[in-house]
């Protein structure tokens, strides 16, 4: 339920609402927009009855939120949220790019990259150092060493970095070495993971799992979002089709489709989506015509070399070229890409 206060409600009005929903066992949650004040009443839905709150000084209307998820909607938030990542504005009228290696193989191979996908304008830096692979033979990450270059590396070239956490017991060192924490398509539903990292007060870039629908995709978000944590950036990332020409089948309609129904900034992931290099760049600057807020691509200074994703890995050079033909597509859109800080 959302209580919609008077655009001239006090703080002491706004604060006895909050209190009447604590007292009924249930979470207040404050959104503050430009034009008014919604304070969303979160819990168990039996016990919210409207008349316990229509009744109370400054409230202006009292409604349901019908969707399933409630701080992920527009009705909780009306107006897009922006997050604010080191000074960067991710979800706002900028479209923010993240590159960066598969993998963190070697302080050196992170190094080339970062150097280079930072020259050709890219505003934030991404390097799995703990690597969800369907082979239990196959490259694992380099763990915290991985961190710790991460860090060490984003700090010297001055990009905000993004890596993924697998595991809670993983969390701890995940969100000391990194500026946002990525939970990948595979612990999209770890739901005591979501909980965790709703405990954070850290951005975290949920990725779609490829047999997610929007809702529960959402419903994931909310974890995170019903745990205090607003800072959540969504990423779709391809979905499982039939089709096998491409690695996953990429759901851009997924942008719109969000947008309309929640106010969290939507990323596109075309490398993991298509799994080929060739389809990379024209599904990334589709993202950007489909009203994406940012993207997220890999790059390799040796792809034929890569110890994950390796086919999909763009060289720096295409990189830098893809950012070339992004400007002029993201002006076109009424929008502009980001510059690092
Ligand atoms: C990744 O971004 O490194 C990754 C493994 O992506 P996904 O979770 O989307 O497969
Ligand atoms: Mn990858």
């Amino acid at each position: 339920m959302i209580i919609v206060m008077q655009s001239k409600a006090t703080d002491a009005q706004v604060e006895a609402v909050q209190h009447r929903i604590r007292d009924l066992g249930l979470k207040p949650h404050l959104s503050r927009g430009e034009f008014r004040t919604i304070i969303g009443a979160i819990g168990d839905e039996s016990l919210m009855r409207a008349e316990l709150f229509a009744a109370l000084d400054g409230v202006e209307s009292v409604m349901p939120i019908m969707r399933p998820y409630k701080l992920a909607s527009r009705d909780f938030h009306a107006e897009d949220t922006v997050l604010d990542v080191g000074g960067l504005k991710i979800g706002g009228p900028t479209i923010t790019v993240v590159a960066g290696p598969c993998s963190i193989e070697s302080e050196a191979q992170f190094r080339e990259t970062a150097l280079a996908v930072r020259k050709a304008g890219a505003a934030m830096l991404r390097g799995g150092a703990f690597k969800p692979r369907t082979s239990p033979y196959s490259f694992q990450g380099l763990g915290e060493e991985g961190l710790k270059i991460l860090q060490a590396v984003g700090r010297e070239v001055a990009l905000a970095t993004v890596t993924e956490v697998m595991d809670v017991r993983e969390l701890e060192a995940v969100s000391r070495y990194a500026d946002v924490i990525q939970v990948g398509a595979r612990n999209m539903q770890n739901f005591r993971l979501l909980t965790e990292v709703g405990h954070l007060r850290k951005p975290v870039f949920l990725k779609r799992s490829p047999a997610a629908t929007i809702e529960e995709f959402l419903m994931s978000a909310e974890y995170i979002l019903s745990e205090g944590n607003r800072q959540v950036i969504l990423c779709e990332r391809g979905i499982r089709g039939f089709d096998n020409s491409t690695r996953y089948t990429l759901d851009l309609s997924a942008v719109p489709n969000i947008q309309k129904v929640s106010h969290l900034p939507i990323f596109v992931d075309p490398s993991h989506a298509t799994g080929r290099r060739e389809l990379v760049v024209p599904m990334a600057l589709a993202a950007v015509a489909a009203g994406a807020q940012g993207v997220m691509v890999e790059v390799h200074p040796h792809p034929d070399k890569a110890m994950s994703d390796g086919p999909q890995q763009l060289t720096p050079d295409a990189f830098a070229l893809m950012m070339r033909e992004l400007a002029p597509i993201a002006q076109a859109v009424g929008r502009q890409l980001q510059k690092p800080k």
